[in-house]
């Protein structure tokens, strides 16, 4: 397949495999200073817009959305969040962000994210191939990798380019490309998954709920007006199927139950699904002439909603350093990737792994775990220190405080 017969071959500085936000942002940003890109990716256009996943964004982020020339549609249909409530002992605490660090989060789904990113392509003349087949990465030891794949209409293609970068996901291929004996893959698997929904109903609360109870954890989330997204922890061999509109209800109120009497505003379930997710980062993130960027490179689990800002903080650094290695920089200029993101992506690590393990209950929990977490739990919401600690990893890091 590597030098079989292609219907055209096209020559780009650089070329990006997935279009979804890591992608399309490093697309946009390089876009911007002149630097041409090609982005391919496997899923339509439609299937990236119509999967949920991510809702939650920094502040900084939701800045770079705007300042960059993205959009500013965050600014008149996002929410900001200036906390969020945790619940446990069937009691709510609210975590003032704004009050506590100055900083506040918004309410603002990848779906979105997504069309803003792939509108702002259209508008600016950027190439992305959505729908694409047999994406292959080839020699990218050497200063003219290329990347070839079958387009939707079954064409054969061929895209030869100085610097290809890996935003293929957590299920990345590219990452593979890093022979087994030069990569370490350090990762972290749980006893629980999320169970996910979205459900047709009024706001249950202006913010996130964070719940711990003696049931296991809940999330209250928001969409819209009329549909909200919720997920509570569950077993990751579940079936989506044993799951009546009735017993997720159920479930979900027992969870988030309390001595002031909250109650969910309850609806018809829209969608429903098992997400399992792990802790996972790849080192080397650069191998020749490529890149790894986003969940390519590392994933955490959902609970401190890191994923998609990690993933925009990578291509805000990469931007920089590809445009540097594309001029006098050369390919040296790639060395101040990885450690740059690094520093970030261990932090987040840590804040997604120390943030699901405070408000999950594993199985088997012994009742000493389940008193000790109870009390921990006091410590962040009753002292300053842990709400402040709370409000600075959620809200994320300045670049600029990286020390
Ligand atoms: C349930 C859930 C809730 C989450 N909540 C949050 C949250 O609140 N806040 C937060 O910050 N993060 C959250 N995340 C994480 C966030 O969604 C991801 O971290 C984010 O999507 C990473 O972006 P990415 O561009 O690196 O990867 P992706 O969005 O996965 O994009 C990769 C793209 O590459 C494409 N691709 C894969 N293989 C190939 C190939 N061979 N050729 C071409 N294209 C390919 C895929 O189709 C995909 O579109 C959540 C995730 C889940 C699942």
């Amino acid at each position: 397949m590597a030098d079989a017969p292609v219907d055209t071959a096209t020559s780009v500085p650089v070329a990006v495999v997935g279009a979804g936000p890591a992608g399309l942002m490093l697309a946009h940003r390089l876009g911007r200073v002149g630097v041409e890109t090609i982005v391919l990716d496997t899923r339509t256009r439609h299937e990236i817009e119509t999967t949920q996943r991510a809702g939650i964004l920094e502040a900084d982020v939701a800045r770079d959305l705007v300042e960059t020339g993205v959009s500013d549609r965050i600014l008149r249909e996002g929410h900001e969040h200036e906390g969020t409530e945790i619940r446990f002992g069937g009691r709510a605490h609210r975590i003032h962000f704004k009050a506590l660090v100055g900083e506040s989060v918004w309410l603002y789904p990848q779906t979105d994210v997504f069309i803003d990113l792939a509108d702002a392509r259209d508008r600016d003349g950027g190439t992305v191939h959505f729908g694409v087949e047999d994406t292959e990465v080839l020699d990218v030891t050497t200063a003219a990798p290329r990347v070839r794949y079958t387009a939707a209409d079954g064409s054969r293609h061929e895209i030869r380019a100085r610097y290809v970068v890996g935003a293929d996901g957590s299920r990345s291929m590219c990452r593979n490309l890093i022979p087994e004996d030069r990569r370490v893959r350090y990762g972290k698997e749980y006893p629980f998954a999320w169970f996910g929904i979205m459900a047709e109903a009024p706001r249950s609360a202006p913010e996130l709920v964070y719940a711990h109870s003696d049931h296991g954890f809940a999330l209250i989330s928001q969409r819209t007006e009329t549909v909200q997204r919720m997920y509570f922890q569950c077993d990751p061999d579940e079936s989506v199927d044993a799951w009546s509109d009735d017993r997720i209800w159920e479930t979900l109120q027992a969870r988030v139950a309390g001595e002031d009497g909250f109650r969910l505003a309850e609806g018809p379930v829209l969608e429903k699904a098992v997400l399992r997710f792990r802790s996972f980062v790849q080192e080397p993130m650069r191998w020749g002439s490529m890149v790894l960027a986003g969940d390519a490179a590392h994933t955490v689990p959902p609970t401190g909603a890191r994923g998609l800002n990690l993933a925009l903080h990578d291509v805000k650094v990469l931007a920089d350093v590809l445009l540097r290695a594309l001029g006098d920089g050369g390919e040296a200029a790639l060395d101040d990737y990885q450690p740059q993101a690094l520093q970030r992506i261990w932090r987040a690590q840590n804040f997604s792994h120390w943030l699901t393990e405070l408000l999950h209950t594993p199985p088997g929990a012994s009742p000493f775990d389940r008193r000790r977490r109870l009390g921990e739990l006091d410590n962040v919401v009753g002292t300053r220190a842990g709400r402040t600690y709370l409000s600075e990893q959620y809200t994320g890091w300045p670049v600029s405080a990286q020390g």
